[in-house]
């Protein structure tokens, strides 16, 4: 993917989150950004992850040829449970799905907007957790492919939700939730044979966000609607922007835009007073 399109922010685990965005060859610590006028301008054009350059992308950030024919853009993605490469049974390319669905897995707990199952690969763990703006986590099971995690969530699903409320994560911190007891009765509705990859280690993972105010109203920006985007930058949770006036801006649903970032110092008005 050419450098110049947005991608999602890292992350990392500190007292507070820190985030940082990649884009034009430079690297913006974007928690020093915060109290700053911000500015994201689409130059109109998306890159899809095979290079090509279009207008729009055509469905789930992927171009025609992708989205039907990409194993990045397989049901399975989306739904674990389809996944079915440990028993040698290809859906769009044996090779590339062998290399991402048998790899281990964790299922966990997280509490962002209330509680909700997941599943990551081992190697993604917190960065996971702190992309959908979690403020609590805790690991249940690790398995050892993608089908088994998505398993255990299917068989998880009747008692907790499998999404993240994104507009509720937005509106604050969420009530503090025994992670640890949860755990434990959840666990006795893990089918019997998936029940040994259960985790003994309860350590509860607590993450906090940079955010001065939390939106009242949310107002969601989307760069085909709004090319440009600017304000002043009050907070960030999950891949979330919050910038006033209650308008958010998911950096990660616009990874592969073709755009320029920039930044200022907000002018002290009141200085003209002086
Ligand atoms: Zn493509």
């Amino acid at each position: 993917m050419s450098q110049n399109t947005l991608k999602k922010m890292h992350t990392e685990l500190c007292d507070v989150v820190k985030y940082s965005l990649e884009i034009n060859g430079a690297t913006h610590n974007m928690n020093d950004l915060i109290g700053k006028k911000i500015k994201i301008e689409w130059k109109g054009k998306v890159i899809c992850s095979c290079n090509k350059e279009m207008d729009t992308f055509y469905r789930s950030g992927f171009c025609y040829k992708c989205y039907w024919e990409s194993p990045m853009a397989s049901q399975s993605i989306f739904k674990p449970e389809l996944c079915t490469a440990h028993l040698n049974i290809e859906d769009r390319d044996l090779e590339w799905e062998k290399k991402f669905q048998l790899a281990p897995h964790y299922v966990y707990l997280a509490n962002s907007s209330g509680i909700k199952v997941g599943i990551t690969r081992k190697s993604q763990g917190v960065v996971r957790w702190m992309d959908q703006g979690a403020s609590q986590a805790i690991l249940l099971a690790e398995v050892p492919n993608r089908r088994y995690s998505g398993d255990i969530e299917v068989s998880l699903k009747r008692f907790v939700d499998d999404v993240t409320n994104w507009r509720k994560m937005l509106s604050g911190e969420p009530q503090s939730v025994d992670l640890v007891k949860l755990k434990n009765e959840l666990s006795k509705h893990i089918p019997e044979e998936l029940k040994q990859y259960i985790l003994v280690d309860n350590t509860v993972t607590e993450i906090r966000y940079p955010v001065n105010k939390y939106p009242s109203k949310i107002k969601s920006l989307k760069l085909e609607k709004n090319p440009v985007i600017e304000g002043e930058l009050l907070g960030i949770k999950g891949q979330y922007l919050l910038l006033e006036d209650d308008r958010v801006f998911n950096v990660r649903s616009h990874e592969g835009y073709i755009a320029d970032f920039f930044y200022s110092d907000i002018p002290k008005q009141n200085l003209l007073f002086q």
